[in-house]
């Protein structure tokens, strides 16, 4: 339990790291689009890229933060939904969730 919540915490800690650095790229200096058109579009799409990367990662983290305030209240391995136990094997691949397998295939 304490080493799933630890586990957690570094997930938390890079992707706040990656988001910062999501920030970074879409507010960058001089963020004028090139005049070249060629360039212009490569860019446009690259942004594209980050800003679902950065939807990702922003909804990644709030399952994380959401795990880690359930194994707070000492609930964390316990299914969100049917309040019946987590599979630890479960846990252990996937530390953010908080639903059981078969309501997590509903
Ligand atoms: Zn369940």
């Amino acid at each position: 339990m304490n080493d799933r919540k630890a586990e957690l915490e570094t997930l938390r800690a890079d992707l706040k790291a990656r988001l910062s650095r999501f920030e970074a790229h879409q507010h960058r200096e001089g963020g004028a689009l090139d005049k070249d058109f060629e360039e212009q579009a490569t860019q446009t799409q690259n942004d594209e890229v980050v800003d679902s990367l950065e939807t990702e990662t922003r909804t990644e983290l709030a399952q994380i933060e959401r795990a880690l305030e359930r194994i707070n209240n000492g609930v964390g391995d316990e299914c969100e939904t049917c309040g019946e136990a987590i599979d630890p094997r479960r846990l252990q691949v996937l530390p953010y969730t908080t639903l059981c397998v078969d309501c997590a295939e509903d």
